[in-house]
């Protein structure tokens, strides 16, 4: 029998002292129906990868990024199938989280009314408010404050039934040819995909699903579903409305239940610091850039250079 709402998040109280994190603890339940229609549901807690707690250590930012991966992405990245699931989270979704769960295309989030009082919440209420619920609103989340003893559900935005966010640019999805894919392939379809976005940053992934097919997925950056560019917000300064490539391919693969060839990953310019630490978060270690000296900012520079320094991230010649 599917648990109820109560039972899964306790199930992010039950492991949220596990979290490493010397301050903010956090942990988050997903549950929904895999590709088979079984009910799954799994909980994580905000946690370094491996590579970087090893080789880098726990203080040191990655670029302007902190080396954790953040419980409500670390779920969406182990689950089997986001699309419509329900995420249960300790405390209230930063705004890259929420762009994530959009992009995953959860479906309803319900947040611990504890979460609420506690003090990185006192300290981001702005974000959560101004960025983090306007990212739900467009994107079409539903959100509840729930309590659990008291077993009460206190809606914060109810989505209309039939709404469909606007999506500017979708991600694209090619099936591929049954057979044996090789870097030569792949990079004569990165080739390809250079004329299409011209100018826009862009990245490529190979994936696959149970069923052993193969699928081209790519992306350029996008406003969080729901926007478009000349609907969007202003943002707060620490953080963007702006979903970037690896960030939507990572969150596309959960959504769909394909996950990333880690051989065959590529972006035109290199990556933003939150994008590499979701990488090292998704196991994905190897990566092609079109242009090395490129990128978003300089901090992706910064955190591509102590990656590649530390051994952990290898970018493909
Ligand atoms: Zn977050």
């Amino acid at each position: 029998m599917a648990l109820s709402e109560y039972e899964l998040i306790q199930r992010a109280v039950d492991i949220v002292e596990d979290s490493p994190h010397p301050a903010n603890k956090v942990a988050a339940t997903i549950a929904g129906q895999d590709k088979d229609g079984k009910a799954f549901h799994l909980a994580r807690t905000n946690f370094w990868p491996d590579s970087i707690k090893e080789k880098i250590g726990f203080d040191t930012k990655i670029g302007n990024s902190s080396g954790t991966v953040h419980a409500e992405t670390a779920c969406i990245i182990n689950a089997p199938v986001t699309e419509n699931a329900a995420l249960f989270v300790t405390d209230p979704p930063c705004p890259n989280c929420m762009k994530n769960i959009a992009e995953a295309r959860i479906k309803t989030l319900y947040i611990d009314h504890k979460g609420f009082d506690k003090d990185w919440a006192l300290r981001n209420e702005d974000h959560f408010a101004h960025m983090s619920m306007r990212i739900a609103v467009h994107a079409g989340i539903s959100v509840y404050e729930i309590w659990r003893k008291e077993e009460k559900l206190v809606p914060i935005l109810e989505v209309s039934k039939g709404y469909a966010p606007v999506i500017e640019k979708p991600l694209q999805i090619e099936s591929l040819p049954e057979g044996d894919i090789s870097a030569s392939h792949f990079l004569s379809y990165v080739e390809s995909k250079k004329t299409e976005y011209g100018d826009a940053p862009f990245a490529v992934a190979i994936a696959h699903d149970i069923l052993g097919n193969s699928y081209a997925l790519s992306a350029e950056p996008h406003p969080a579903i729901g926007y478009t560019s000349r609907t969007l917000d202003e943002a707060d300064e620490k953080y963007s409305f702006i979903l970037q490539p690896i960030n939507r391919l990572i969150m596309a693969a959960s959504r769909y239940g394909f996950w990333i060839d880690a051989d065959y990953l590529y972006s035109s310019r290199v990556p933003t610091a939150r994008e590499l630490v979701n990488m090292m978060g998704a196991g994905l270690t190897k990566i092609y850039i079109g242009d090395r000296e490129e990128s978003r900012d300089e901090n992706g520079l910064e955190a591509l250079g102590q990656l590649t320094g530390a051994g952990i991230l290898n970018v493909q010649q």
